[in-house]
């Protein structure tokens, strides 16, 4: 589904991104793990084209992201076009919420089907009704973001991105925000995702969530994938003494 293959990525002349190859398959749930600054976030930008590669090669179902190979090897930026084609197939859910806050929680998850692939009023409003049923919303359509607590809100933001039917869904840690006791909600919502077949990359450090849906767990320190494995094999016997540095400082 998402083959990202020796991805570099600098800010300036920060490395942020040091030669990471990650192949994620139809309907897995790979969650990422690592400490602060690690560059987590900047590899889901990256793959969603919200940043810039500066080398590297990413595809989508064999499709690349943002650049094209020429037949002489070379990589070219890729039309605008498709690279917002290519968007609308992957779901990005951040830590902050970020719901426009003027529209319901209906209005939220109908504007992008609306206005960017032009569905039509009635058939937008009744997918996002299902979808709001889907996440445990279902009485809170007629409700603006400030009546909604933050695991609520976080749950439309999550309706709102499977709007679009994205073939992939990618989180960035998507509790982070939140009060501990709406944590479980939110999780919640992306297990069910992770049984219905989606695919997904996951930022989180909620260990007992990765132990429980992840297929992989891997481990980003400095801009480098240090490990990639089961979850079984890396919470319980981590080959890298950077993973058992960070696990033992937050389990
Ligand atoms: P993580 O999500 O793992 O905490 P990030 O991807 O946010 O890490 O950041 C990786 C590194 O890149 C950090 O050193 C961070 O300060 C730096 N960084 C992130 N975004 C920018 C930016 N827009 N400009 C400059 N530096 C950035
Ligand atoms: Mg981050």
């Amino acid at each position: 589904m998402i083959v990202a293959e020796h991805i570099n990525k600098y800010f300036g002349k920060l490395h942020v991104l040091k030669d990471v190859s990650l192949t994620v398959a139809r309907g897995e749930v790979v969650v990422i793990i690592g400490p602060s600054g690690s560059g987590k976030s900047t590899f889901l930008r990256c793959l969603n084209y919200l940043e810039t590669i500066d080398d590297g090669y990413i595809t989508m179902e064999g499709q690349p992201i943002g650049k094209k190979k020429l037949p002489n090897g070379r990589l070219v930026d890729d039309s605008r076009k498709n690279i917002y084609r290519l968007r609308s197939r992957m779901g990005m859910v951040f830590q902050r919420f970020n719901l426009f806050p003027h529209q319901t929680a209906l209005q939220n998850i109908m504007e992008g089907p609306i206005t960017v692939s032009k569905t039509p009023v009635a058939e937008a409003k009744s997918r996002a009704l299902e979808l709001l049923a889907k996440v445990g919303l279902a009485d809170k359509a007629d409700a603006y973001p400030v009546q909604l607590s933050g695991g609520q809100q976080q749950r439309v933001a999550i309706a709102r991105a499977l709007a679009m039917q994205p073939r992939v869904m990618l989180f960035d840690e998507p509790t982070s925000a939140l009060d501990p006791e709406l944590v479980g909600e939110v999780l919640e919502v992306i297990k069910d995702l992770a049984r219905d077949g989606m695919t997904m990359i996951v930022v989180t450090h909620e260990m007992g969530f990765a132990r429980e849906v992840a297929d992989r767990v891997v481990f980003m320190d400095d801009g480098r994938i240090l490990e990639d494995a089961d979850p079984q094999k890396i919470f319980s016997n981590p080959e890298h003494p950077r993973t058992r540095e960070f696990l033992s400082k937050i389990l």
